[in-house]
């Protein structure tokens, strides 16, 4: 629908944080300062031949809000603004979104190559459901662009990963895999999540489709599910549109009009989630006990020179591993006082979870050790709280757990 490119107000001079304030804003005649949100499933015609235009396309207003809504789509727009994307669709979850975009694009007799390390819910779409429809799939190791290669046929028509990976916070090289994806016709799904819109963006880097959930730092404040699906206004014409509007995976406007809010403070948000992140993860760094610490924004990270070439910053996840297995990191998680256990991310609240009994608990022992998730290992979302704080939190339960 070009009805939302013609409404899409970004100055290409805006700097991000006025974009996320600004972007996508369309106002009522009744001139309001904050966005409305327009709780409503359909629309209303004049006249019997308005509706007829509108159906067969020559007048491009809404028609139900399963298609498009005028809140969605301001929240579509600014996320357009943020990614640098043609064009958007905003979904009821992240799973939505993921789900969306492969689905859409996909066909019996088509091959799916995903990195392995990859969010539960993802992978359960790659390797349960696609092969009930006939669609073939083979796990690599995302650093390992030998094994992306070797998975490639001549039937691949997509490729898939997240980067920082799930729990481990492992780095693919993108624009590696995007050129890969290009040499085979294919194209290239980017789940964004981990290390936000902030820090990275994979459609510049090559990617075909980025898909977020917004439940995560674009909500940022445990509110409401979303997600989104990003790409250029030909691959969502071509792939997505009709899929979208058949199947009804959108978002209601009430979400979205909380997720278009969120929008407004995710730059500052992030950034300082971020800064926390970084001091944290130098705290903890050489403290006893802790066997392995993984912070994409530091130098000892595995992959530090492909972050420094496709990431500003480090991101907001912080993951670290106990000597003393299950037992002390649940005894760490019980002591802290601030941090709380959860299994979700991206929040104004810190977050830490333990992946192997929780998140990851589906996985067979073999394929968590071949992920690096250790009964040690815990997975820590950083919030907004003071840093102090959360170090003088971190560096207790620590040394509770020594006792
Ligand atoms: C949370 C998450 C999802 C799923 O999003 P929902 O909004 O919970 O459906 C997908 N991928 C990643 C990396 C996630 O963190």
């Amino acid at each position: 629908m070009s009805k939302q490119s013609e409404l899409h107000n970004t100055s290409a001079n805006w700097n991000v944080e006025t974009r996320m304030v600004h972007s996508g804003t369309m106002r009522s005649p009744f001139g309001e300062t904050s966005e409305a949100l327009y709780l409503t499933q359909g629309f209303v015609y004049e006249t019997s031949e308005a509706a007829e235009a509108r159906f067969s396309g020559d007048d491009e207003g809404y028609i139900y809000s399963r298609y498009a809504n005028p809140t969605v789509t301001m929240f579509e727009q600014r996320m357009c603004a943020l990614e640098g994307a043609e064009a958007a669709l905003a979904t009821t979850s992240g799973m939505a979104a993921v789900t969306s975009a492969m689905l859409c694009q996909l066909q019996a007799g088509d091959h799916v190559v995903a990195a392995h390390a990859l969010f539960g819910s993802c992978r359960y779409v790659i390797e349960t459901l696609l092969p009930r429809f006939g669609i073939s799939y083979t796990f690599v190791d995302g650093k390992d662009l030998g094994a992306w290669k070797a998975a490639m046929r001549p039937e691949t028509s997509v490729l898939f990963l997240e980067s920082p990976t799930n729990p481990t916070l492992e780095v693919v090289d993108i624009a590696a895999v995007a050129a890969l994806a290009k040499e085979n016709n294919a194209r290239l799904v980017v789940d964004n999540v981990f290390a936000t819109p902030i820090w990275q963006k994979p459609l510049e880097l090559g990617a075909d489709v980025v898909v977020y959930s917004a439940t995560k730092h674009i909500d940022g404040q445990g509110r409401c599910l979303g997600g989104v699906v990003l790409s250029t206004q030909d691959w969502i014409d071509e792939y997505l549109f009709d899929f979208y509007r058949h199947t009804g995976p959108g978002i209601s406007p009430f979400n979205a009009w909380v997720l278009l809010k969120g929008l407004e403070t995710l730059p500052l948000r992030v950034g300082q989630q971020s800064k926390n992140a970084k001091q944290i993860a130098d705290a903890i760094a050489g403290q006893n006990d802790i066997t392995r610490l993984i912070y994409p924004g530091r130098e000892d990270h595995p992959q530090a020179d492909i972050v420094k070439k496709q990431m500003g910053a480090g991101s907001t996840m912080v993951a670290f591993e106990f000597e003393g297995g299950k037992q002390q990191a649940f005894a760490f998680q019980n002591a802290l006082e601030i941090i709380k256990i959860s299994n979700n991310l991206g929040d104004a609240k810190s977050l830490i979870t333990h992946p192997a009994t929780t998140t990851h608990k589906n996985l067979t022992d073999e394929n968590r050790e071949m992920l690096g998730i250790s009964e040690g290992l815990v997975r820590l979302s950083v919030g907004l709280e003071n840093a102090d704080d959360l170090i003088d939190d971190i560096l207790m339960a620590i040394e509770t757990v020594n006792r």
